[in-house]
């Protein structure tokens, strides 16, 4: 299992694979104490900027594993870039690191070997719980969904046991309502489906509640690509890194989202690293 960690704008990542990763969730959510995952991408990174204790509740977490190409280009940028004083040179790597990513893709994955996104590890875990003897709960996304990601879950991985489901709200006042039916589950796994922060939050407060629950893990839209909700982009163009590209053209409505988590997060990148000299 590798320890290797790598930090960007304050924040830690596992450097694993998807294979490692699963064995970890697995062994994790197999054993006696309590632990969480959390699923960081750019977008993370900026939010813990300004957010303190989301930055707090990822830094400790059991693993971080990399979901996003910006994560292990910012990676890669800071590593080429460590031993350079000139901020010319550090703009132009800047520069040349991201335009090089489309046609060499397997440039930008050697500080941090692999991304591992929530959504495959996700389908991961549910294809080995029942060889593991683990049960499941699938919480939130909107209403419908989660029932729908259960009969789909069922019929692709015969015999996995998800044992409960719930929508619900990352609102306070719904906590006591969905912990108690997720202790009732007696599930050991539970994915949560609120988007960063509110879910990686969520599982911090309220992790301890549920000690049935070995292994939480905030997942994003995972449920809504399982459902078919949305849809993933091509595998071509995530490996590319042009995943933001057909997300654009999907959902229109996240250009703010798509901007910041390419245009604001590079830009904070190169001023990050022109301005601070402890770069990792
Ligand atoms: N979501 C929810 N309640 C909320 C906010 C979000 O159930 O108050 C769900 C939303 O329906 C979606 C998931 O959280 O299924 C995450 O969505 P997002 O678009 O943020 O995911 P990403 O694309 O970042 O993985």
């Amino acid at each position: 299992m590798s320890e290797n960690l790598v930090h960007i704008l304050g924040v830690k990542f596992d450097n694993v694979t998807l294979k490692e990763a699963l064995e970890k969730a697995i062994h994790l959510a197999k054993s006696e104490t309590q632990h969480y995952i959390a699923t960081p991408n750019p977008e993370f990174l900026l939010e813990a900027q300004k957010n303190p204790e989301f930055k707090k509740v990822l830094n400790e977490s059991d693993m971080n594993i990399p979901d996003g190409m910006g994560v292990l280009w910012a990676a890669k940028y800071f590593n080429i870039t460590r031993n350079s004083h000139s901020k010319t040179v550090k703009f132009l790597k800047w520069l040349s690191s991201l335009l090089i990513i489309p046609f060499h893709p397997k440039y930008i994955h050697t500080v941090l070997k692999e991304r591992v996104t929530g959504a495959d590890l996700m389908e991961q875990i549910c294809k080995h719980a029942k060889a593991n003897n683990l049960k499941i709960f699938l919480l939130g996304a909107r209403e419908g969904t989660v029932e729908k990601v259960k009969e789909i879950l069922e019929a692709k991985y015969h015999g996995i046991k998800i044992t409960g489901t719930f929508s619900g709200t990352p609102k306070i006042e719904d906590e006591h309502l969905i912990t108690e039916k997720v202790k009732k589950s007696e599930a050991q796994i539970l994915f949560v489906a609120y988007g960063a922060p509110q879910q990686e939050l969520w599982i911090h407060r309220n992790l301890h509640k549920m000690p049935n629950v070995k292994l939480a893990i905030g997942i994003g839209g995972t449920f809504d690509f399982i459902a078919k909700i949305r849809k993933r982009a091509p595998k071509f163009m995530q490996k590319t890194g042009l995943e933001w590209l057909y997300r654009l053209f999907q959902e229109p409505s996240r250009a703010k989202r798509i901007y910041n988590a390419t245009i604001k997060f590079a830009s904070l990148i190169l001023k990050e690293n022109i301005t601070s000299s402890k770069s990792s």
